[in-house]
């Protein structure tokens, strides 16, 4: 059964596609990742829970290939609802103002888990899935700089959220004739797991008192590559 969106949401321009069909976070995050995906679909609106829909069961048949399951982890929507009886979200005119104004659930979310990954000594990491979830976690605008180097797997500082960002493909965009990339995928969800668990974060900050991954600053893909090969080093331990 479909879940009632809170009133806040009577604001926001969403409500006109209706009052109900509300995906609000799932999951423990004891792992201390926190996944983010662009928005809910048909499938996730009628049972209120993320990635329940056909690209949801394409992420987790995937990650279950390299041993990873749904459990541990958080996720979240970018919107916590779906965008129009069309799925439309990128470039549609109402895209910035929904995400403004769905922005302040998904930011309950994340100081939710920073907490919770305080409590249980987790490094916390977030896993941005597509670039709509790129975008927004990271506060770019589409002609950022950022995005034009190829970020999929790098560990980004994120000074706004107190996390680690990592980026890998959305998985719809994976089914679309794009399953190369699927390694990507397994891959930056296994960093994201070993970054928060095992790594405890010491290398990446490191790397951070050195200036090299920080958001306000150009990405150096040459250095990012040196700390990838020292990340895998470290979680193969
Ligand atoms: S986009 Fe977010 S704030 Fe807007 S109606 Fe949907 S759930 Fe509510």
């Amino acid at each position: 059964m479909s879940l009632l969106k809170p009133d806040s949401c009577r604001q926001c321009y969403g409500a006109c596609w209706g009052m109900s069909g509300y995906v609000p976070a799932d999951g423990d995050g004891s792992s201390g990742c926190l996944m983010v995906l662009e928005a809910a679909g048909s499938d996730e609106a009628a049972s209120g829970k993320p990635t329940t829909g056909k690209a949801g069961h394409y992420l987790w048949s995937q990650l279950k290939r390299v041993n990873i399951e749904r459990e541990g982890w958080r996720i979240h929507n970018v919107l916590s609802c779906q965008p129009g009886p069309k799925n439309l979200l990128a470039k549609m005119p109402y895209e910035h103002s929904v995400i403004s104004s769905c922005a302040p659930l998904l930011d309950a979310t994340i100081a939710d888990m920073r907490e919770r990954c305080k409590q249980n000594s987790k490094t916390f990491v977030i896993l941005a899935l597509g670039k709509i979830a790129f975008k927004r976690i990271l506060g770019i605008s589409e002609g950022s700089p950022i995005l034009k180097v190829d970020t999929y797997c790098y560990p980004i500082w994120s000074e706004q959220y107190g996390a680690w960002v990592l980026v890998a493909p959305h998985p719809s965009f994976l089914m679309r004739g794009n399953n190369h990339l699927v390694g990507i995928l397994q891959f930056a969800a296994k960093r994201a797991l070993s970054g928060s668990e095992y790594v405890s974060g010491k290398l990446w900050k490191r790397a951070r008192a050195r200036g090299v991954i920080e958001t306000t600053l150009p990405l150096s893909n040459r250095v990012a590559r040196g700390l990838l090969s020292v990340a895998i080093v470290i979680a193969g331990r």
